[in-house]
């Protein structure tokens, strides 16, 4: 280690540069076509460790940033310091007062696990390999959205080391505005050692996918932004268009073909889930039915994201005011018969329980709008800088009408301007959170997003 023995001596946790081993593993990201080449990486062991990190970083210039898993390592971080958080992995679920304590390292399916033991869930998203505090701080939309809300606003408090290297608490009676802000303004905010969040009884759940073949596409996503339209608050579904390719970890029913999946989820009796989604069955003939009474332990079933770190390209955004001229405008670019480079076009229903802000506030973008959108490329990193933008270019012009001006910050992929980055808030609430950042971090040791132009 060169430079940095200062720093090596007042944390616990590893203290590398790139030419020391460990250090590839140490920065490693889910998204594995990002390679971040940080001056120097702290693997934090405790609370401790990322106060005297970024101490240093502040005293020394260095930027700080900050990894957990890497699902939303879209950018690489070619400088400064990166702090990792995975060895902070303490849980504590206490079913009694229904608060989960989470370490910032942990991912959601330890999470849900430890819940489900006790008839309780977290908010989570769609993968339970994804880490619970980056996805909070963005917002968090998952299989139970329109039934509960976006997951941030289950969050009760934050311990946090902001950019001035103060270890603090965020509450809604201390720090009240960084409380605000990290529900939902996710970077530039502080290092989160630990979050806690309100868990909600969750001990039955009809959920899962059912699966039509290609030639039904077209059939399938008319049908259901139809049923969309009129569909129950507590019911969240989403649909994906898959071009799965021949790989072995994808099911065999499933290898090498292209499919439309109708994701359903809604918290109660299997009777009523299976009498709410008897419509979207009799849509076309079912190619494979996965849907029915699903123990919430097992919640990650229903989308079945990808565990293993990959190649990982993708572009998202928001609609509103979805219609049938919307669906052949999208069928025109991604419907059956066409050939496109993308793994996955998707979309979620919002609305319901989403719609509604916290007491007091968040800083979450995006509950104004009706569905997500998102494109998810084929994993060749030949063409991430090519074809994958020129061809979601054409499908977004097509389906231009329809998205919104605003965004979330999860799922909007790697920034591609700083008008994009911006988009992820409202106006309002991206000058709030300006001012909440250079209030906790004057010196900007905690950079975010791409600079204005
Ligand atoms: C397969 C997959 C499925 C996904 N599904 C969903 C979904 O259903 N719903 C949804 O809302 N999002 C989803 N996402 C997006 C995901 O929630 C975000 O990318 C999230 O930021 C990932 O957090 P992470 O810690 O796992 O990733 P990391 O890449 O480690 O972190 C991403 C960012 O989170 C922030 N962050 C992480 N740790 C901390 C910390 N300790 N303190 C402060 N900030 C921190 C930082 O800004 C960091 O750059 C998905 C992403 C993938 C790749």
């Amino acid at each position: 280690m060169t430079g940095y023995s200062e720093l090596a001596a007042l944390v616990s946790g590893p203290v590398l540069t790139a030419s020391e081993p460990g250090f590839a593993d140490e920065v490693a990201a889910f998204i594995s076509s990002t390679t971040h080449t940080p001056d120097v990486v702290v693997g934090a062991t405790s609370p401790h460790d990322v106060v005297q990190a970024v101490r240093f970083a502040r005293s020394n210039r260095l930027p700080v940033r900050v990894q957990s898993t890497g699902h939303g390592a879209f950018a690489p971080i070619a400088a400064g310091m990166l702090v990792t958080t995975n060895r902070l992995n303490d849980l504590d679920v206490d079913h009694v007062s229904r608060i989960a304590a989470i370490g910032a390292g942990v991912r959601w399916a330890a999470v849900v696990e430890a819940a489900a033991e006790h008839g309780l869930a977290p908010i989570t998203g769609s993968s339970p390999n994804v880490g619970a505090v980056g996805f909070l701080a963005g917002g968090g939309l998952g299989p139970l959205s329109r039934s509960h809300g976006f997951a941030s606003d289950y969050i009760r408090g934050f311990s946090v080391v902001t950019g001035d290297g103060e270890l603090r608490e965020a509450t809604s009676e201390e720090n009240p505005d960084l409380f605000w802000a990290l529900r939902g303004g996710k970077g530039g905010l502080g290092i989160v050692t630990e979050v806690r969040v309100e868990l909600v009884e969750l001990s039955s759940l009809y959920g899962g996918a059912l699966f039509f073949e290609e030639q039904h596409i077209d059939t399938v996503l008319r049908a259901w932004i139809d049923w969309t339209a009129t569909a129950p608050d507590d019911v969240t579904t989403s649909v994906g268009i898959f071009r799965l390719p021949p790989f072995d970890f994808i099911p065999e029913p499933l290898r090498g073909r292209t499919v439309i999946a109708l994701r359903f989820a809604r918290p109660g009796t299997a009777g009523d889930g299976e009498r709410i989604a008897a419509p979207l069955r009799s849509i076309a003939p079912v190619y494979l039915d996965l849907l029915g009474e699903l123990p919430p332990g097992q919640i990650g079933a229903i989308h079945n994201d990808p565990t293993d770190p990959g190649p990982g390209w993708d572009r998202g955004m928001l609609l509103t005011g979805v219609d049938q001229d919307f669906a052949t405008a999208l069928l025109s670019q991604v419907g059956s018969g066409r050939d496109v480079p993308f793994l996955l076009a998707e979309m979620r229903h919002l609305g319901g329980a989403t719609r509604t802000d916290v007491a007091g506030g968040s800083a979450v973008g995006g509950r104004a709008s009706d569905f997500t959108f998102s494109l998810i490329g084929v994993p060749d990193v030949s063409l991430f800088d090519t074809v994958l933008p020129e061809v979601s270019d054409r499908i977004v012009t097509a389906i231009g009408r329809w998205v919104s001006p605003e965004t979330n910050i999860n799922f909007a992929g790697r920034p591609r301007s700083y008008e994009h980055f911006v988009s992820a808030w409202p106006a309002v609430t991206f000058e709030r959170l300006a001012s909440v950042r250079r209030r906790y971090d004057p010196d900007g040791v905690l950079p975010y997003g791409p600079v204005r132009g």
